[in-house]
């Protein structure tokens, strides 16, 4: 998901916040949302569909306010519906909050026992909601909104960034590990206002200026007197998530000082050092796999070219196509280039192979197109394990790698060769601790424990 929040009473909190969502779109496609507050009124809309489907002029001028949240959503936990778009709005002592998410809750079982106490009336599935009860819960017992949060979190076990909206103030969290991200941003005006957002693509479409990192286990607390810091959690400790870095947020987010295109790129490079091939091309899936193929041709010399054209306006289609259409399955997306790949020796290059079934596809349109030879080259190790923290990979007997060699993909795949970058290469390439991140999915080494029911129902 793509969380966004912003205080700035002196503008139009509402359009910024929804080119912000705008700009963080690849984070989720399935639901849209803004709530606004003026003074203890909440403004707010959200529907399904994406942020400029669910928004227009007309909408965004009916949401006035001094301070905004906003989110996209990609469903992890909770059916694809209405009444799960974000922010989550809860009644409280001190008046109305607002509540966006990004991650996912491990404990939700338990939580929601604790919340059923209070009656809450848990109509929807999420367990974002669950934790906007749960600050509800601390604060009807007397809290102030700080503090009540502080509680609240204390309850919480998982991945969580969040922007959370109140009459007073906006809040930006991260959970003790911080595996989403979550940046501040400030305004160019007098007095200095703060924005949040998922990546720092989020401020630089509206001009806002990077700060720093939301640090894990931080609340900040943005009112009209500026921006207040509390480490709510004393053992934080850093696990980002890799596949934020490989695949998930956009190239031209800064992550340590560096876009992650240039990060990608290197993990290309390191690739052509660890796992060499002779060929005439090499071209990466559109878009993932772009810029660790320009790293790959750099590093190994091979001419970089384009193979496959993306449809840049495929978005959900809810027409089923034919049956022909549908064997012929990739090319509504992807639609290689017969002549540029005639008779070559071509590397392909991808971010990663989660069940196959894409590649699988490209690789048969290569030879379609009368390639000589194909090698795949992978910029992350075989995802082996299902993630809890908020990415949607499927069940883990659904991932290729859980079950298959390296060599026994390859044939599946039908490729004249495969290879993955190692575990090792992939996080020395962020030049960063190699223990700061997550990366249970290639390893199963799960940074926050996962209740036994819930590890079963994934794992094999
Ligand atoms: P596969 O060959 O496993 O079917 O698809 C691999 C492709 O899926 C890669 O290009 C990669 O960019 C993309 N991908 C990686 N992780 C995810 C994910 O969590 N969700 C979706 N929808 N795609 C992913
Ligand atoms: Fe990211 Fe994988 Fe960890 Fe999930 S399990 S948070 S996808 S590294
Ligand atoms: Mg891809």
């Amino acid at each position: 998901c793509g969380v966004f929040g912003i205080y700035a009473p002196e503008q139009d909190v509402a359009k910024l916040t929804y080119f912000g969502l705008y700009a963080l779109q690849h984070r989720g496609q399935e639901s849209a949302g803004i709530a606004t507050f003026e003074g203890p009124h909440v403004h707010q809309h959200k529907d399904m569909g994406l942020v400029s489907q669910v928004f227009n002029e007309a909408i965004l001028d009916e949401l006035p306010g001094n301070l905004a949240v906003g989110h996209t959503r990609y469903s992890t936990t909770g059916s694809s519906r209405k009444v799960n778009a974000q922010p989550a709005v809860v009644e409280t002592r001190l008046g109305l909050l607002a509540l966006a998410h990004n991650g996912n809750l491990v404990n939700t079982v338990k939580l929601r026992e604790e919340l059923l106490k209070d009656k809450f009336n848990l109509i929807t599935t999420t367990d974002s909601e669950m934790i906007a009860y749960a600050i509800a819960q601390e604060v009807n017992a007397g809290a102030d909104w700080v503090t009540g949060a502080i509680s609240a979190f204390h309850r919480c076990e998982g991945a969580f960034s969040l922007t959370i909206g109140t009459p007073e103030g906006v809040m930006g969290v991260r959970d003790p590990h911080g595996i989403r991200p979550l940046v501040i941003g400030t305004l160019d005006s007098q007095p200095l206002r703060y924005v949040l957002a998922s990546e720092t693509c989020g401020l630089d479409i509206i001009g806002a200026e990077y700060l720093r990192d939301v640090a894990p286990g931080e609340l900040v607390w943005i009112t009209e007197t500026g921006l207040e810091s509390f480490q709510w959690h004393q053992k934080s400790e850093r696990k980002l998530c890799i596949f934020e870095m490989i695949y998930f947020a956009r190239p031209d987010s800064l992550m340590h000082d560096e876009t992650l295109y240039s990060y990608r790129m290197r993990l290309g490079r390191k690739m052509a050092a660890e796992s060499p091939v002779e060929a005439d091309l090499v071209f990466g899936v559109p878009d993932s796999g772009i810029p660790a193929a320009i790293g790959f041709s750099q590093a190994s010399g091979i001419a970089y070219g384009e193979g496959l054209i993306k449809n840049r306006y495929v978005g959900r289609t809810f027409i089923q196509p034919t049956q022909a259409m549908r064997e012929s399955g990739i090319k509504m997306k992807l639609n290689p280039l017969k002549d540029v790949l005639f008779s070559k020796r071509v590397v392909i290059i991808d971010d990663s192979i989660v069940r196959g079934t894409t590649s699988r596809k490209l690789v048969q349109a290569l030879r379609d197109a009368g390639v000589a030879e194909v090698h795949m080259r992978i910029s992350s190790p075989p995802v082996t394990h299902p993630c809890f923290y908020g990415i949607d990979t499927d069940t883990q007997d659904q991932l290729i790698a859980a079950t298959k060699s390296v060599e026994e993909i390859a044939k599946q795949l039908q490729v004249d060769s495969l290879a993955y970058l190692s575990w090792e290469g992939m996080l020395e390439t962020t030049r960063e601790d190699t223990n700061s991140f997550c990366s249970a999915c290639f390893t199963g080494d799960y940074p926050v424990a996962i209740p036994e029911k819930m590890k079963r129902s994934k794992l094999i």
